[in-house]
């Protein structure tokens, strides 16, 4: 291991610092039941803190905050708070490797390739958001000659934030910075698997930002998240999960009437066209599977369409860059490939892989190679597969897998790649490499998917509306226009000038 062992000892000191508490009204709080559960590195499996098991009682706590603050936040003005929000980047980004490090140790996701990359974009959301508080603009409307009609942005009041694990860092903050900016205060419920990064994050924000504005629980969903979406003071719920509970969530927001931004699972299709630059495709494809975090994201190119006469090529270079790529710890600088987060998920990767081995027409390589250190013996490490030879009906090539684990699909012509690509419940994110311009033209414009990309295969950036159709979800997230759709109300103004 050649992190640095002051890093690692601090982050440890954060992880005991920050156990067994929530944070909100600005001060680390214990939950009131006195409940708490145990966190553990996924890579080494040792224990390296608590969370506090949040309940009904300290939703209600927290809420109260949050509804408390948003008066006072809401009638600064949008720049004040901006800038805020960009002192609070700095902030951040002063304390990156720890975050980093933290993040890595709960979530098992390697230092270089994820967890700093994650805990920067984490910074620089907040400093992107943090310059749009002018942006919070209404319109004016020519209606009638004896009125001024004008409308104007408001903020919703308190807003829920449900977080996942498998990118928690980098959700919470494309969740809160908009809102924050927009002038609502923020009650966020962190994901049972990763609950001290995102506290320890919401611990810097409370150096900057006023006591109740930003407050964080953790612990399960039913009893935790669900009181959370039913408080009555709650006005929007912003949510990164799984389709079963997002649709548990919108039928709560739905008794509510109150609206949600719901981000949830993909199946993402790669074509890859015969006329394609190779070398750079199978980077993209390496790139956008996501290896290098086991495959837990909603974007993995999950599905790849691969031009029958390029697939052997593609295959074997694929397979040539992933078993150079090394697993082992997720805080040695040298680690490409950290681990699965949780035993549930690691044994539903492997009920996927078994289902996989035995499908008679599908071929099952598996790559890079099992870390061999005796203190990682019992980590959550899945290798890297590719199912070659999968037909799009498979329960391979339509189930969410959320593991290390791609299909390639063979196709003879672009149509049937398209109809192909379009044929899954999910339509989150889609790709095509060719070198034929009029061709990724007409993919862009018949891909069904929130994100399409052309020749690349990068992951979300503060700027760029993020967000799924069908179901994927609803709402984009990340950009200007997810602050002013997602969270502000609008309302019209009608004066009489008699
Ligand atoms: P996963 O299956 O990968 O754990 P989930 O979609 O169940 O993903 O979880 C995402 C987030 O939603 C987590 O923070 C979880 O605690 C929360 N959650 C789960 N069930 C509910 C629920 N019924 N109400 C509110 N939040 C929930």
């Amino acid at each position: 291991m050649d992190k640095p062992n002051n890093l690692l000892e601090t982050a440890l000191a954060h992880a005991r610092r920050l156990s067994g508490v929530h944070l909100y009204a600005g001060k680390l709080q214990a939950p009131l039941s006195g409940k708490t559960f145990p966190v553990a590195s996924p890579a080494t499996r040792q224990q390296i803190g608590t969370a506090a098991d949040g309940d009904a009682q300290d939703v209600a706590a927290a809420v109260g905050a949050a509804a408390g603050a948003q008066a006072d936040w809401a009638a600064m003005s949008p720049r004040a708070r901006g800038k805020i929000l960009q002192k609070a980047a700095a902030q951040l980004t002063q304390h990156t490797e720890e975050i980093a490090t933290l993040l890595a140790l709960e979530t098992g996701k390697a230092i270089r390739t994820e967890s700093r990359v994650e805990a920067n974009v984490l910074a620089d959301c907040f400093e992107f958001y943090g310059g749009l508080g002018s942006e919070l603009k209404g319109e004016t409307i020519p209606f009638a000659p004896n009125m001024l009609v004008f409308t104007q942005r408001e903020p919703i009041g308190v807003v829920a934030a449900i977080l996942p694990w498998n990118a928690p860092l980098m959700l919470m903050a494309f969740k809160i910075a908009p809102a924050l900016v927009a002038g609502n205060t923020v009650v966020v419920k962190s994901a049972e698997e990763a609950p001290l990064s995102t506290l320890f994050v919401v611990d810097l924000l409370n150096r900057s930002l006023p006591p109740g504005v930003v407050n964080i629980l953790s612990g399960f969903g039913p009893s935790c998240g669900g009181p959370l979406v039913a408080d009555r003071r709650v006005g929007k719920v912003t949510f990164t999960g799984s389709v079963d509970t997002g649709k548990i969530i919108a039928h709560a927001a739905a008794d509510r009437l109150i609206p949600t931004t719901l981000e949830l699972g993909g199946k993402s299709p790669m074509i890859v066209m015969d006329d394609a630059d190779l070398d750079r495709t199978v980077a993209g494809a390496v790139a956008g599977m996501r290896f290098t975090r086991q495959g837990q994201s909603c974007t993995a190119a999950s599905r790849m369409l691969v031009h029958r006469s390029v697939r052997e090529e593609f295959v074997a270079r694929m397979a040539d860059k992933v078993n150079a790529m090394r697993m082992g710890d997720p805080l040695d600088e040298a680690t490409d490939i950290g681990t699965i987060i949780s035993t549930g998920q690691f044994d539903r990767v492997h009920s996927y892989l078994e289902l996989g081995k035995r499908i008679p027409h599908v071929e099952t390589l598996q790559l890079s190679k099992m870390p061999e250190a005796p203190e990682l013996k019992d980590g959550l490490f899945v290798q890297p597969t590719v199912f070659v030879g999968v037909s799009n009906e498979d329960r391979l090539a339509r189930e969410e897998i959320f593991g290390p684990v791609t299909c390639v699909i063979p196709f003879d012509d672009y149509e049937q790649a398209i109809a192909m690509a379009n044929d899954s419940d999910y339509g989150l994110a889609a790709t095509i490499w060719t070198r034929n311009l009029q061709r990724a033209l007409d993919a862009t414009q018949r891909l069904q998917a929130g994100f399409v990309q052309v020749n690349q295969n990068i992951v979300a950036q503060p700027g760029l509306s993020y967000g799924g159709i069908k179901q994927s979800g609803l709402g984009k997230e990340a950009s200007m226009e997810a602050m002013l759709d997602h969270f502000t109300q609008k309302k019209t103004i009608l004066i009489s000038r008699d």
